[in-house]
């Protein structure tokens, strides 16, 4: 039997193992200048002026909520094809959380679902404070689209962009904040870089990243533009000024990323090429295979196959299991959120997103990682071939 393959997994090399090493051996583990270096590099790379790193990328889509003011009487929107942190996040504020179908074809949120349900919603007083596009598989959203719909319908936009470090839209770097108040990045193992738990939040605006900077540590602070200490007070005083969480990264964990990061577009390019191969040799299966739009140059966070049930009567379930039985590392990305327990519970019915309900029958996530060899991809087509047909 072959080795397992999994569908997506970390990049690192002895240079990122030096970095680490080199921070263990400091005195900052945390709270130190690897954190705001990281922080920096990051903001650079991809245009935006401020960045807030986090312990992952939940904590930062949490964050980037409260700095943007979400509580319990407002709505956020975001889409029903992605992780449940995306809609989680404005939970945590007591906020309610709708969704908006996704586009059959780049299986982001579809822009013309987004505008129907905001004429809906004007008409019933029930407008988002905050969309969350999520970037799916590292493609961008039309972020362009978007940002007309909230300069008309007033609400602010937090990009998930978990998927899509290295990505652009409009020969930008996602990340930029071109077209949204706040950006979320994820460093988790499985996405683009990686800092074992990690994520950021990057921002144009210096408000926003003061206050998101304030909900990472507990709420407190000893800026003496926010405070004004007691005359008897030294260096020793701070306050805190609203209800924060523990929500820091570490210094270990950042030094990883400064270090991931110099590699970045070399994985993406990697990535982009298992595509191209994954394009060729699938195409004349039963399979419905990611399109790229024009705007776009996706980070290829993920590679889904959908089944064709036109043209094989395998259903999914079987070419997931054979491929399982192959010991290749399958997955499926997303169970539409709403469907989850928790969410039904508030009201979500079955047949909400058709789009994302269907695509979601269909999807299969193939093995994407920089370090996936052309035998490795011989044998996941070979093997894929023998489930469809
Ligand atoms: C991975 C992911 C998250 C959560 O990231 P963590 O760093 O694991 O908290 C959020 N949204 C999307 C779309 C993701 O893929």
């Amino acid at each position: 039997m072959r080795d397992y393959i999994p569908y997506g997994r970390q990049n690192v090399d002895e240079e990122d193992i030096d970095a680490v090493v080199k921070v263990l051996r400091s005195n900052w583990w945390t709270q130190g200048p690897t954190v705001s270096q990281f922080e920096e590099a990051v903001a650079s790379y991809c245009g935006a002026k401020y960045a807030v790193a986090a312990c992952n990328a939940t904590a930062a889509l949490h964050m980037a909520c409260l700095a943007l003011e979400v509580g319990t009487n407002d709505i956020v929107w975001t889409s029903p094809n992605t992780f449940l942190a995306s809609a989680n996040c404005a939970r945590f504020c007591g906020a309610d959380v709708d969704f908006v179908d996704i586009d059959p074809k780049t299986y982001n949120m579809s822009i013309e679902k987004l505008e129907e349900k905001l004429l809906l919603a004007k008409s019933q007083g029930k407008l988002p404070k905050v969309v969350i596009p999520v970037h799916f598989s590292g493609q961008s959203c039309d972020m362009a689209a978007i940002k007309r719909l909230a300069d008309k319908y007033n609400f602010s936009i937090i990009e998930d962009a978990s998927h899509c470090i290295g990505g652009e839209y409009m020969d930008e770097k996602i990340g930029s904040c071109r077209y949204s108040d706040i950006t979320i990045f994820s460093f988790h193992p499985v996405k683009i870089i990686a800092t074992a738990e990690g994520g950021m939040a990057l921002t144009n605006s210096s408000k926003l990243s003061s206050r998101m900077q304030l909900y990472r540590s507990h709420g407190m602070t000893r800026d003496k533009n926010i405070i004004t200490p007691p005359d008897d007070a030294g260096e020793w005083y701070y306050e805190q000024v609203a209800l924060g969480y523990n929500y820091r990264i570490t210094d270990i964990q950042c030094a990883l990323g400064i270090s991931q990061l110099k590699k970045i577009d070399k994985f993406v390019e990697e990535r982009r090429n298992i595509v191209s191969k994954y394009n060729e040799l699938l195409k004349d299966l039963p399979l419905i295979l990611p399109q790229e739009i024009g705007s776009s140059n996706s980070a290829w966070h993920l590679y889904v196959v959908q089944i064709d049930p036109q043209k094989t009567n395998k259903t999914r379930l079987e070419i997931f299991n054979k491929l399982k039985a192959a010991n290749i590392g399958v997955n499926v990305h997303y169970i539409p959120v709403y469907l989850q327990p928790y969410y039904k519970q508030l009201g979500f019915v079955e047949g909400y997103c058709p789009n994302s309900e269907v695509y979601y029958s269909r999807a299969i996530t193939l093995p994407l990682f920089p370090g996936l060899t052309d035998t490795d991809i011989e044998y996941i087509v070979e093997s894929l071939k023998k489930a469809v047909i």
